[in-house]
């Protein structure tokens, strides 16, 4: 699916071709502090099927508790989540922040993320309002 988006401002724009049957919620405790929120919606996309324009993001390098390093991307004027990624000059990979993506509304998520940090007390309330979003497949 070809989509397109950017960070509010508009300083950093991008165009990519996502596969829709990917996009997954994340309730981590890394991705509550790192939004602002009970959860992030992500969708992966290989190099090949993304294109940036306008400005550089600023990166911010967090380890999880496995250990692992992933840079954080973000717009440095207003701060909008872009996409995580390996933390090298040229990764493989991005996984796109849904809500920077225009056509979300039609990114329903089908694979919901519940680590075991998870620390938000209304999983179960979402998971109530989950007949939105039926195609929702519990991984633990
Ligand atoms: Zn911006
Ligand atoms: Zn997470």
């Amino acid at each position: 699916m070809k989509i397109d988006g950017g960070c509010f401002c508009g300083n950093i724009t991008f165009e990519a071709d996502i596969d829709p049957e990917k996009v997954m919620i994340c309730h981590c405790t890394d991705c509550q502090s790192i939004t602002g929120s009970a959860f992030r919606v992500n969708v992966p996309v290989a190099k090949e099927h993304i294109t940036f324009h306008g400005g550089q993001p600023k990166k911010m390098v967090k380890t999880a508790e496995s250990g692992n390093k992933r840079a954080q991307a973000f717009c440095p004027e207003c701060g909008s989540p872009l996409y995580g990624a390996a933390p090298v000059a040229d990764p493989p990979s991005f996984l796109l922040r849904v809500g920077a993506i225009r056509q979300r509304a039609q990114l329903r998520p089908k694979v919901q993320v519940w680590c075991p940090s998870r620390a938000f007390p209304r999983d179960r309330a979402l998971n109530g309002r989950a007949s939105a979003a039926a195609a929702i497949v519990r991984k633990q």
